[in-house]
């Protein structure tokens, strides 16, 4: 095996082999990485460490029907509804059913989620949900709490796995040993700079390290978990990755891509200048009972929503930016002073640290805040086991299009998406043969664009003036 190895690599000096190549390191990367290497050898490649990206920053948590009194039929209705009937509904079911086994496997990976004092899983509500069915760790910390043990999870098998150093890289330009256990190696700071095409078949891709390095990989199924574009926007909630190289690839290379215009903008980020700017105060907080207001005061979203503050992300976020837009583009004000000091410190940790280290103590006065580009629902569009229209080419997490969001998100679907589809991506990628793979699902154009009042006519906005 070790001279095999040595022969592919003295033979292609500047090519790595692998049978699955993973593009991205968030939940459904690190997802698809792990379940991939079951079977198949797998080289995960990240742009930056393996813990930078979205994932880290969730603080909401991940839905799931866990409570024995809700069912995935419910969370599937609640998801259907806030997509605004444009979401597949077989790509839903898929969600919501296996969303429990999802979070099952998270929690056989480390991952500890908060527990209510009777010892079950403590669950929250946020926007759009019929009851409380959120998961959250270290309060408002889930995204750490799923990366560092997924993280963690990929390093040992990486270590348990690899034959040699560099980061375990090499590995990858083996020999498989798929179907009694694959391999999992490692490429951190080595950005996806295209994928390589022949005959029509994605075989890999081009990647740029940090150092200026080049390579080439050639896999037998590249899967891009590349994540989302929100730093396209002026405000974003999105980290520096994000800046759709996966989205951009998969174009350039002829994969069809879908629902782009749908992004939605989260409603309440920090509306302060310097090192906190535009970091997301999550929905949470309005669950735990903060109202909005404009800047004189007054409440806004009662009158539009009998939902109030935990009306649908879109509806808030359109009401909050036409108040703003009435107050020459100053931001509304989210009033936490309801729900005390003390409660915000335990239930909201981090952001409590942060707020207050941007100088307001919301347990007394409310903070600004302002809508930012959040999460792109649209991407490559895929069918229910992450294959894209290209083949050889599969795609998990948020540069995935595979059609569970309809034109809007649900709260706290979308790490529940990573985990769900990057499994699936890794076990189809993992089992890829070379021969033609095909989407089988009507792309949505053909079911038509939403009527506006499907989607919800703006109509005369909330203002302060009133
Ligand atoms: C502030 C914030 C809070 C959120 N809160 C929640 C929440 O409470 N619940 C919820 O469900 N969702 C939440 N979301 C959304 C959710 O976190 C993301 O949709 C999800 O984590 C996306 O996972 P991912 O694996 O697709 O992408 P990411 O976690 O963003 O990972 C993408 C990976 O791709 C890598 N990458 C990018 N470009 C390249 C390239 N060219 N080459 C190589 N690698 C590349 C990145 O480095 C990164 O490792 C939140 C998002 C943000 C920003």
């Amino acid at each position: 095996m070790a001279a095999q190895r040595t022969a592919v690599h003295t033979e292609r000096r500047s090519e790595l082999r692998a049978e699955v190549l993973v593009i991205g390191s968030g939940i459904a990367g690190l997802t698809a990485a792990l379940r991939a290497a079951q079977r198949a050898d797998v080289l995960l490649v990240t742009k930056g460490a393996l813990a930078d990206g979205a994932t880290r920053r969730a603080q909401g948590g991940i839905a799931g029907a866990l409570d024995p009194a809700d069912s995935p039929a419910a969370h599937a209705r609640d998801t259907l509804a806030a997509g605004a009937g444009l979401g597949d509904p077989e790509a839903v079911r898929v969600l919501c059913e296996e969303g429990p086994a999802a979070i099952a496997g998270l929690i056989a990976h480390g991952v500890r989620f908060d527990r209510a004092d009777d010892g079950s899983h403590a669950l929250c509500l946020e926007g759009a949900h019929d009851r409380p069915r959120i998961l959250h760790a270290g309060g408002d910390a889930t995204g750490r709490a799923i990366d560092d043990a997924l993280v963690q999870a990929v390093r040992e098998r990486s270590q348990h796995g690899s034959a040699d150093g560099a980061g375990g890289a090499g590995r990858a330009g083996g020999t498989g040993t798929g179907g009694a256990g694959g391999s999992l190696a490692l490429l951190e700071h080595t950005a996806l700079v295209d994928l390589r095409l022949e005959h029509g078949r994605v075989v890999g891709a081009e990647l740029l390290g940090a150092d200026g390095t080049r390579r080439r990989v050639r896999a037998r199924a590249t899967v891009l978990a590349t994540g989302g574009a929100g730093q396209l926007f002026s405000r974003t909630t999105n980290p520096a990755v994000a800046t759709g190289d996966g989205l951009a690839a998969a174009w350039r290379a002829g994969a069809v891509l879908e629902d782009l215009e749908f992004f939605q903008f989260h409603p309440t980020a920090l509306a302060v200048p310097g090192r906190y700017a535009s970091f997301l105060l999550s929905e949470a907080v309005r669950g735990e009972g903060a109202l909005l207001r404009c800047e004189r005061g007054r409440r806004f979203l009662p009158g539009l929503d009998p939902r109030g503050e935990l009306a649908p992300r879109d509806l808030v976020a359109r009401a909050i930016a036409q108040v703003m837009a009435t107050q020459e583009g100053r931001p509304v004000l989210l009033d936490a002073t309801g729900i005390g000091a003390g409660r915000l410190r335990r239930r909201f940790p981090t952001l409590d640290g942060v707020v207050r280290a941007a100088g307001i103590d919301w347990g007394r006065e409310p903070v600004p805040v302002t809508p930012a580009a959040h999460y792109g629902m649209g991407g490559i569009r895929t069918d229910l086991e992450g294959r894209t229209t290209l083949p050889g080419l599969y795609a998990a997490g948020e540069c995935a299009r595979t059609g569970v969001h309809g034109a809007n998100r649900l709260a706290s679907n979308s790490l529940l998406e990573g985990a769900v589809f990057g499994t699936r991506a890794g076990a189809a990628a993992a089992r890829a043969q070379v021969s033609p793979q095909r989407v089988d699902r009507a792309p949505r154009a053909a079911v038509g664009l939403p009527r506006r009042a499907e989607t919800g006519s703006p109509g005369p906005g909330p203002s302060c003036r009133s």
